[in-house]
């Protein structure tokens, strides 16, 4: 949630920042703002909505000068409105600021700055901290300039509580930058002759793929020649230079309407790439390069626990459905935001997985550390190569799926779904599955890329559905036991999307509330596998049938759906239990999609939410 940019170099600042803005505008758009340095004075323009807006309504691309900030905002603390958009300024007009995340003990520092005279323009707790870093500042002796600037942010930032990535200019200081992080990303770009910093990659790949990533606790200055890092406590950092490997093609629309619509139809390659290299020679199982535990301490975990947000949580029941029935281990599943605080009895042997795609998702961060703090290993299933939760982590999975843009998951969540049924197969056939059952199933997998292919063929034939169902303003998802959370899934996709009210239910656990929504004006979407579910979920589909509740059946290819029982069918090919989650996905994935393009939906910005959440 929320990008910040910054720049420092020997070009026109404002066309850098406003290009990383747009680039990082999934993470947040409630506002954009912008400041640039020149002549010992800063231009700020800022406003409420897109970075587009921004652009179009200000003089912003004019603003010369050769370094500069950026933001864009999901708000937290103040309305969506201009005056509480980034760049704050601190009230002697002395200091710039941007910032992700929340001070948490904004307002017994507001009081005692109103007391020493500073004032507000806003009502967000970011301007706390700005006017706090220049109270700092003023009381601070003018001897050495630069460095001066530097130890007050260090100074102020032990008065915070809670959440930051920030970055700081200083009238004084032209053509400086201070950065730090606490629990929000930061990265900074090593370029030609300049130097960028941003909450993300996209920010930066235009310019340079070679990064730092910083850390928590860590405060970056950086001039127009060069750049250090040190402490909170003051202790010197030496950096560590990473290549990122994805390139500026990779977050761009190439042709696609919108990064939703891209992403979906990518699956089959982003499926192919999750699993390369990845099974074992002998064809009987997986491999995993970077767990970072052997086999034989693998073999004595008697419990995992999986903790994550939103959809991944949603993966992670999946999985725990999968290694529970392939390879008979227990499986726990918490929200990391309800872990975090929960204090559960935890087994002695028990494992944890924590999964985001993001890698900085602020719950699973800090239920990452809960867990690890009692003394457990953590390995971490991610997409961002480098984030926080990676590096935090004792080992884990890449998903390698490239960069998810869109704020509604989809080629992330079918890649978290792979990597559940192939860790599966991995713990499985560490216990009591059999050689030929292990071929099977990664058989099965190897087949996900084009089974996916085949299931997006029905796109044209969903989209004439989605005309027909977008004007419905309720839906209930319906599934039974893999299936169940793939319910939860496409209600949420559909939620997030279109706006319209959906939920997901066990389909047998309907007739225990659900049913009463059902009405003409309610239609199901009932997933209805092959095999021993079938005649169980056929029946629920009579029980809605016969209070008049439409029905839009995604089904397996060849069954046989009694006479009238649903108003739609989409088919899916027949796969592999461990692959029928994955496929079954596709479909809703696309309903979503085309309702809310029927609906005018903002599909890659929905209101309200932002990718990749770094704050409670
Ligand atoms: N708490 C700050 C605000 O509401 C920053 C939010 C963000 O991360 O965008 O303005």
């Amino acid at each position: 949630m929320c990008g910040i940019v910054g720049y420092i170099g020997k070009q026109k600042a404002s066309a850098i920042i406003l290009e990383g803005l747009k680039r990082l505008e999934y993470r947040g758009y409630d506002s954009a703002g912008i400041a640039i340095q020149k002549n010992g004075r800063f231009e700020v323009a800022k406003k409420a909505g897109r970075v587009e807006g921004l652009i179009k309504s200000t003089p912003a691309l004019k603003i010369s000068g050769t370094s500069g900030i950026g933001h864009t905002r999901w708000a937290t603390h103040g309305g969506v409105t201009d005056a509480n958009a980034h760049t704050h300024l601190s009230s002697d007009g002395k200091f710039a600021l941007i910032h992700n995340g929340i001070i948490e003990n904004y307002a017994g520092i507001k009081k005692f700055l109103l007391t020493k005279g500073y004032t507000f323009q806003s009502e967000t707790d970011t301007e706390v901290l700005c006017n706090l870093i220049a109270y700092h500042y003023q009381k601070e002796p003018a001897t050495t300039e630069g460095s001066r600037f530097l130890e007050c942010v260090r100074k102020t930032l032990r008065h915070i509580e809670g959440a930051y990535g920030i970055a700081v200019m200083c009238s004084d200081c032209p053509a400086e930058i201070v950065s730090a992080r606490k629990g929000s990303p930061l990265i900074l770009g090593v370029g030609d002759n300049e130097y960028m910093l941003a909450s993300d990659v996209a920010a930066i790949i235009s310019r340079t793929q070679n990064v730092v990533y910083l850390k928590d606790g860590e405060i970056l200055h950086l001039t127009a020649r060069d750049f250090s890092i040190s402490t909170l406590e003051a202790e010197d950092v030496s950096p560590v230079i990473d290549r990122v490997t994805w390139s500026i093609e990779d977050t761009d629309l190439n042709g696609s309407a919108h990064f939703m619509e891209k992403e979906i139809f990518e699956q089959p390659a982003a499926l192919e790439n999750t699993m390369r290299g990845r099974f074992a020679e002998d064809g009987s199982t997986a491999n995993f390069g970077g767990l970072n535990i052997s086999p034989v301490d693998f073999r004595q975990i008697d419990r995992f626990h999986f903790l994550a947000c939103g959809s991944a949580w949603h993966a992670c029941l999946v999985a725990e459905h999968l290694i529970e029935r392939f390879a008979r281990v227990p499986v726990e599943v918490d929200y990391s935001s309800e872990f975090r605080y929960r204090n559960t009895p935890l087994g002695k042997n028990a494992l944890f997985f924590v999964v985001s795609q993001s890698g900085e998702t602020i719950d699973t961060l800090a239920a990452m550390r809960e867990a690890k703090r009692k003394g457990y290993m953590v390995l971490a299933v991610n997409n961002v190569v480098g984030s926080t939760i990676a590096r935090e982590s004792a080992g884990g999975i890449y998903q390698h799926v490239g960069p998810e843009i869109g704020v509604a998951s989809t080629k992330a969540f079918t890649s978290q779904l792979l990597v559940g049924a192939m860790l599966a197969l991995y713990i499985g056939r560490m216990r009591d599955m059999s050689f030929s059952d292990g071929v099977e199933y990664v058989n099965a997998l190897k087949g996900v890329p084009d089974i996916v292919r085949r299931t997006l063929e029905q796109a044209p034939h969903i989209r004439e559905i989605a005309k027909r169902y977008a004007h419905y303003h309720d839906f209930l998802f319906l599934g039974r036991l893999s299936l169940f959370p793939v319910a939860l899934e496409g209600a949420l996709k559909l939620k997030e999307v279109s706006y319209i009210h959906a939920e997901g239910y066990p389909a047998a656990e309907m007739k225990h509330g659900p049913i009463a929504l059902i009405s003409e004006n309610c239609p199901s979407v009932f997933l209805v596998p092959s095999g021993e579910m079938f005649t169980k979920v056929v029946s629920s589909m009579q029980e809605i049938k016969a209070r008049k509740g439409r029905i839009i059946a995604i089904a397996t290819e060849g069954c046989e759906l009694p006479e009238g029982v649903a108003d739609e069918v989409i088919s899916i090919p027949a796969c592999h239990e461990a692959v029928l989650p994955i496929v079954a996905t596709i479909p809703m994935q696309l309903l979503s999609y085309y309702i809310a393009v029927e609906l005018k939906r903002d599909v890659d910005k929905p209101r309200n939410l932002a990718k990749s959440v770094t704050v409670e």
